[in-house]
């Protein structure tokens, strides 16, 4: 049996671990990832400061080292943009079984005016920037100005506080861009406003991100309305936000007798965003918030338009309200929810008949939407793993020397194999240690070639 998996990520690698279970000896498991480097949200996602979510990494090395596995990176499918580019028709051709677990690439946006000016941007592309995607190596942030604001209360929203709050010194012991680390070095910072839609009792961040700010203990933290107007928890509280609250409480006391704080963040609940409003340079200078009124019911609450606006200055203007899937070429896509359809074992169906497509797959965040911490991605692969290993065989798929073929086609595309990733995962904590961190990334596509342009990597493929 041979298995293509396209998007080498979290997900895409739990189903190579799941699928590598049930592997006979002659089974083939190609990965396919559009970056020369595997591991996905992993290096590009995770904040550099939480180092112990990318442990991760260890069984998915595991999985590249066994020898029916291959790695093509650098290598794209099913782009919108290339003519001559690997499609989902050829690995349909040449593979059993195809499976998307390309994730969510792209942002929600809040739709409002001058959202695209200058140094304005969205979280997919700024954390993309600190963390060394190749996609977003050019977003150059200024991060020269006395006040950021970061849009929604989500985990990635609370990442990019911690690290605009960060001391250099805590960033310089991770594996955050040199880029980033050079911009972030001398930045300059002093609040940074946090614009939360509903109340304290809606966020979707997870009690261990809210706790580590009480790390931070020379940055006040204030919150707008204060927490007072919302004592009473409402019905639909939790344990979450039951503890949530407990720690905003706890930060909001702390941070009204601190005397000279290093930086404030400013946590405003109850409104949205109207308008950015931009200088006469063109970059982001104040944003305009409408304040909301809210509604409890048993289950949840919904906000409603005041009327009221008020003013802000801004010189960042970060929007962290969700990532959403990339439409790949010629696989159904729904545009609204960013997801690939599918029956409830991952099975990717027809528009229209809502059919199975005989041999393709999706798991991960292309397939549920972009929620859930990296583990959640395991049981959803194991689900698809299982669909794909009790489905029938298929016919049509190219013989023995039609597919010599198609690797021969792969190994001229292809930029980093699984030899030439090993050699560039050595090199990366290589450099990384004599300056104590844990590894140095390799940064652009130019960078990669170089490094390997120093050692003969042999071929293993
Ligand atoms: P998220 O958890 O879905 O949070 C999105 C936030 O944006 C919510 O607070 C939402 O508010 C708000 N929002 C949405 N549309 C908005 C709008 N138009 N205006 C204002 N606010 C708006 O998304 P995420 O932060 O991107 O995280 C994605 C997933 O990755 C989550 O499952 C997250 O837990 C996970 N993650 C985990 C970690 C970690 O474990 N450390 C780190 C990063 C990410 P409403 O609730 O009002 O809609």
């Amino acid at each position: 049996m041979r298995i293509a998996i396209v998007g080498a990520g979290p997900t895409g690698f739990f189903l190579t671990g799941s699928l590598l279970k049930k592997a006979g000896p002659d089974w083939r498991i190609d990965l396919f990832e559009r970056t020369p480097f595997p591991f996905g949200l992993v290096r590009f996602g995770v904040a550099p400061d939480h180092p112990k979510i990318k442990s991760v990494t260890r069984g998915f090395s595991k999985s590249l080292a066994d020898p029916r596995v291959h790695f093509w990176g650098g290598v794209e499918v099913a782009a919108h943009t290339s003519r001559d580019g690997l499609s989902i028709g050829d690995l349909l051709k040449n593979y059993h079984r195809v499976a998307l677990t390309v994730g969510s690439q792209d942002d929600r946006k809040l739709g409002i005016p001058a959202e695209e000016s200058r140094n304005s941007f969205s979280a997919t592309r700024f954390v993309g920037w600190y963390n060394g995607h190749p996609d977003d190596l050019e977003l150059e942030p200024d991060l020269s100005g006395s006040r950021a604001s970061v849009v929604g209360a989500g985990n990635v929203a609370i990442d990019i506080v911690r690290l605009l709050i960060s001391k250099p010194e805590r960033l310089q012991v991770t594996d955050i861009s040199d880029l980033a680390l050079t911009k972030l070095k001398e930045s300059q910072f002093q609040e940074v406003d946090v614009f939360v839609r509903r109340g304290p009792w809606d966020v979707a961040f997870t009690t261990p991100e809210v706790k580590e700010l009480l790390d931070f203990e020379d940055v006040a933290f204030t919150f707008q309305p204060g927490l007072e107007d919302f004592q009473d928890p409402p019905p639909y509280a939790d344990r979450t936000s039951t503890q949530n609250f407990a720690i905003f409480q706890e930060l909001q006391e702390r941070g009204k007798v601190m005397v000279r704080p290093r930086m404030t963040v400013n946590f405003h609940f109850l409104v949205s965003p109207r308008e950015i409003l931009v200088g006469k340079d063109g970059q982001v200078a104040e944003v305009e918030l409408g304040h909301n009124r809210i509604e409890i019911s048993e289950t949840g609450s919904r906000i409603q338009d005041s009327g009221v606006r008020s003013k802000l200055p801004t010189d960042l203007f970060i929007r962290s309200v969700g990532y959403l899937g990339r439409p790949l070429k010629d696989v159904p896509f729904c545009n609204r929810s960013g997801i690939i359809p599918c029956d409830p074992e991952g099975r990717v169906l027809q528009p229209q008949s809502e059919q199975p497509i005989s041999g393709l797959y999706a798991s991960g965040w292309i397939r549920r939407g972009p929620s859930g911490v990296i583990g959640t991605n395991k049981k959803d692969a194991q689900e698809v793993a299982d669909a794909m290993l009790s489905d029938l065989e298929r016919g049509g798929v190219s013989d023995s020397e039609a597919f010599q073929e198609w690797l021969h086609r792969l190994r001229s595309q292809s930029l980093v194999d699984k030899d030439a990733w090993s050699y560039l995962d050595a090199r990366e904590v290589a450099l990384g240690e004599p300056l104590g961190r844990p590894r140095r990334k390799l940064l652009s596509a130019k960078e990669v070639l170089e490094e390997l342009s120093r050692q003969e990597v042999p071929s293993a493929l």
